[in-house]
């Protein structure tokens, strides 16, 4: 992995999260941070501009370089928390000149400098600039930085919709940068969350805006749905929904039968906030059985928790990090899994059935069946 970024005579150590699970063709930063950086460092005095916010920091390359700033830094991922916080530590930068935020706190203080990345949907995007509304001012200044062809017109709409008059950059390594320049008094009320219905039974899922399946039900969450009878029994059981989203299978969960507790966990702010708003309005009297936690994986729990203890895991693994398409997060999910555990326990997994999830449970686990298999999609289980 090149792990070295040189720019205008300085140099920053930046590495991915987790480290250790990262393919070697990757790095920690893009030709959009480095265009973000040079026009900063060449068009903006820092030492006059105060308040200064940076939005989707992939991995940390900005507030490692803007350190120095104090800026408050927002994300809606805690893998991208994690990986700035470790590349502060790898450049000797002090962590407590950052502020860290996250996309369900609302940011009322002023901002003079706006760095934001493009992000990957458009819903989080127009989140976003809702909410920078209440923030700016004729003179903030707000740049973004994507790949060109991830920067349409319709989203150039966006900026010019929730904050003001909008230009673009010439591109550079296939990069743009998006200059906006807030109107006065732009107040938008937000579309997110989006809502809709389960089948049977009908429950209302809410969703914020870069919640996983934040239009439909998923169609390997709708697999698992139709198979949950074939399910080893939750009763009296601890079960984890690992990648909750919206909750959708947690809440089946509840519903279906009487867990001992169930465990949401998502590295999504949005998504740990949707699924506990879900349980709250669907079930509530079943809210006191459940715990929401945003981690990476398992991470955090696997440390905080001093045996294995977990009768069940379900699990629908994503497989994209941020816009690389990879099987490393499914990977980290089975091996945390098999580490919460207790012997006997079960991880249950959905995938489309090109995946090589049976070799890689059978490789982890020693065993593995199939509890459920469609044209696309399996249900297996692996038993520790
Ligand atoms: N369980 C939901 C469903 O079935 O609709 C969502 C499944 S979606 C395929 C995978 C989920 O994993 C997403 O909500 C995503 O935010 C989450 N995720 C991605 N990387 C993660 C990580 N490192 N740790 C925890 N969750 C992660």
């Amino acid at each position: 992995m090149n792990t070295c970024l040189t720019l205008l005579n300085k140099n920053l150590h930046l590495v991915r999260y987790p480290e250790s699970l990262q393919h070697p063709s990757w790095q920690a930063w893009d030709s959009a941070d480095e265009y973000l950086i040079e026009h900063v460092e060449q068009h903006i005095d820092l030492e006059k501009t105060e308040n200064i916010r940076i939005i989707n920091d992939d991995f940390g390359a900005l507030a490692c370089w803007f350190a120095n700033s104090n800026p408050i830094w927002v994300s809606d991922s805690y893998v991208a928390k994690q990986a700035c916080v470790l590349n502060l530590a790898k450049n000797e930068l002090d962590v407590s000149q950052i502020t860290f935020s996250d996309s369900v706190k609302q940011i009322s203080s002023t901002v003079d400098l706006v760095l934001l990345k493009i992000p990957k949907t458009n819903a989080l995007l127009e989140q976003q600039l809702i909410d920078l509304q209440s923030s700016v001012t004729a003179s903030t200044k707000i740049i973004a930085a994507g790949k060109a062809n991830l920067i349409p017109k319709s989203m150039l709409g966006l900026f010019e919709k929730y904050l003001g008059p909008t230009t673009t950059s010439l591109a550079k390594k296939k990069s743009r940068l998006v200059f906006c320049q807030p109107a006065a008094d732009k107040s938008h009320t937000s579309p997110y969350p989006t809502t809709w219905y389960t089948d049977s039974p009908k429950f209302k899922i809410s969703n914020l805006a870069n919640v996983f399946a934040r239009q439909q039900l998923d169609i390997g969450a709708r697999f698992i749905l139709e198979h949950f009878k074939k399910l080893p029994s939750f009763d009296n059981k601890t079960i984890v929904d690992l990648g909750c989203g919206n909750g959708v299978l947690g809440l089946h969960v509840l519903n279906s039968s009487s867990p001992d507790k169930v465990i949401f966990v998502d590295e999504s702010y949005m998504a740990v906030a949707s699924a506990k708003h879900n349980i709250e309005t669907n079930l509530p009297d079943k809210l006191h059985l459940c715990e929401f936690r945003v981690d990476n994986c398992l991470e955090g729990f696997r440390q905080e928790t001093e045996h294995a203890q977990v009768d069940l895991v379900l699990c629908n693994p994503p497989f994209h990090q941020q816009n690389t398409i990879t099987d490393h997060i499914a990977w980290q999910m089975f091996t945390d899994s098999k580490g919460v555990l207790r012997k006997g326990g079960q991880l249950c997994v959905v995938g489309n059935r090109h995946l090589d999830y049976p070799k890689k449970l059978k490789r982890l686990f020693g065993n593995t069946n199939a509890v459920a298999t469609g044209k696309k999609f399996s249900i297996l289980a692996a038993t520790k």
